[in-house]
């Protein structure tokens, strides 16, 4: 049974715009939200990044702004998200969604001057989407009244969770007007959430799309072991990538300082490659991310700054240079490929350091991720002698100083398919270790930076970095990116 974008209570102007986006039918969140939020109800929608989610709010919240006006610093709806990329990746789709509907926005995040959001809220919008530190940055200075806001949409709840946000998200919703409709997504339903949501949501309807720990079915998974160290590591990860058919990769980093080092090495023999992580600035963040959007290069090496929400057409293979030491890192990094129905590949270098956190991740996905050797065969599937068998290999191959011998592919092995946990929103793992541990002592306190300023209304000055920043000591330089500025920055 498959219902048509038609029947969803949408208007002709949407209709349009989405027709232009070359979507044939609504995915089931969109099915299942967009009449739901068009009728005003509460609604908590559990659902992942890659199910369609954001034009699950976006779509309907258009529809319902098209009649009305906004006044000045009175926007009429507001959208948080954890973090700037996925706030400008959401603003994203209010142009492709809205280009029929004459509606204003505003981007509220962070790392970005005060002075040009200021005037454009002044001016008045429709939409306000923001990262909450920037948006109490806002409310502080007395630029934005929140009176007038009939839509609130809390994307990615359990990673403003996991971020330590939830205390600013508390002092948001009680800005608010009491009449309004609140939209909460969250990729799992932590008790923390739901107590959010029993509070400041009216009779909310539960849309489901998919439950927590479910299979991602489009990921094919695959474990290459490496005996050694980084050396043999880089040369395992170049064996890979010219033995695969990479279209674009993500390659993931425990840590920033190797982040840099492995995205050298990979520019010194010759790879199209970039890097991202916490510790850039802002615009280059976003400058090195739409790059790579727009294929400008292949290969991004990342912290886990990009592990969670960022949405990348056709992501051909994620792979982890480092077995992330948090299971859940683990799940959201390799649900950057895979996405919208695309299929993707997820390859997982691991030396025998990484057990324990192999054991944690194969518990948490609730299946064994197959051994292959570099050159695709399947690998014996007994730790030791896996190692010994793929370090054999992987010598070899390095040895050869990277000709194209390796053809690791998990197809060919029968790999085992992902189970992945609903993913996504964003960023760090490491990099937001406070936080997570708040989460598990169940007793958010105020981050530390608050604590030195006396006026406890007082939000954080700057949203996600601040955290990842302490906690990701490294002081390397980036790689140059150029001169071009992708078109999604030019709001
Ligand atoms: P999201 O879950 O919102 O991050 O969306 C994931 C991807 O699915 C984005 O690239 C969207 O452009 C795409 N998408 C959203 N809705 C549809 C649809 N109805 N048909 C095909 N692709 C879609």
């Amino acid at each position: 049974m498959s219902i048509s974008f038609d029947e969803l209570g949408l208007g002709q102007s949407v209709l349009n715009a989405v027709s232009d986006s070359g979507y044939t039918e609504p995915t089931e969140i969109q099915a299942q939200a967009i009449p739901l939020v068009l009728t005003g109800q509460d609604m908590i929608g559990v659902a992942q990044t890659g199910t369609g989610k954001t034009a699950s709010f976006t779509l309907p919240m258009i529809e319902k702004l098209s009649t009305g006006r906004a006044r000045a610093r009175m926007p009429r709806s507001l959208i948080l998200e954890p973090t700037r990329e996925l706030a400008a990746q959401v603003a994203d789709n209010f142009d492709v969604y809205g280009k029929y509907s004459k509606l204003t926005k505003a981007l509220l995040i962070g790392g970005v001057a005060f002075a040009e959001q200021e005037a454009k809220l002044t001016r008045g919008v429709d939409v306000l989407i923001a990262t909450p530190g920037r948006l109490l940055d806002h409310l502080e200075r007395g630029k934005i009244l929140l009176a007038d806001i009939k839509t609130f949409v809390i994307d990615e709840a359990d990673r403003m969770l996991d971020m330590g946000f939830i205390p600013d998200v508390e002092r948001i919703f009680k800005l608010l007007p009491k009449t309004r409709q609140t939209l909460m997504f969250s990729a799992t339903m932590p008790a923390e959430i739901r107590r959010l949501s029993k509070t400041y949501l009216k009779d909310p309807l539960q849309v489901e799309v998919a439950p927590p720990a479910t299979t991602s079915k489009n990921i094919t998974q695959a474990l290459v072991t490496i005996r050694g160290s980084h050396k043999e590591k880089r040369a395992a990860l170049r064996d890979l990538i010219r033995g695969e058919n990479v279209s674009n990769a993500l390659i993931f980093c425990n840590r920033k300082r190797d982040v840099t080092i492995v995205a050298n090495s990979l520019s010194r023999h010759g790879f199209d490659v970039a890097s991202l992580h916490g510790d850039m600035a802002q615009s280059l963040r976003m400058e090195t991310l739409g790059r790579f959007k727009n294929g400008d290069f292949k290969l991004m090496v990342a912290s886990d700054v990009a592990a969670r929400g960022l949405d990348i057409v056709n992501m051909s293979h994620v792979i982890n240079y480092d077995v992330p030491s948090h299971a859940e890192d683990y799940v959201h990094r390799i649900g950057r490929t895979g996405r919208a129905g695309n299929t993707g590949h997820a390859f997982t270098l691991s030396t025998s350091e990484d057990r324990k956190y192999l054991a944690a991740i194969e518990n948490l996905i609730g299946e064994k991720i197959s051994r292959v050797n570099l050159d695709g065969t399947k690998a014996d599937p007994e730790p030791a002698n896996a190692e010994k068998n793929v370090a054999q290999k992987s010598h070899r191959s390095s040895s050869n100083s990277g000709k194209a011998q390796a053809t690791a592919n998990p197809r060919r092995a029968d790999t085992a398919r992902g189970r992945a946990k609903p993913d996504d929103s964003e960023q760090q793992s490491k990099e937001t270790k406070a936080p997570r541990s708040r989460q598990r002592n169940d007793r958010p306190t105020e981050p530390a930076r608050r604590q030195d300023k006396p006026t406890v209304d007082h939000p954080r000055k700057s949203d996600e970095g601040r955290n990842r920043r302490n906690a990701e000591k490294d002081t390397e330089n980036v790689v140059g990116l150029g001169d071009h500025v992708p078109n999604f920055l030019r709001r």
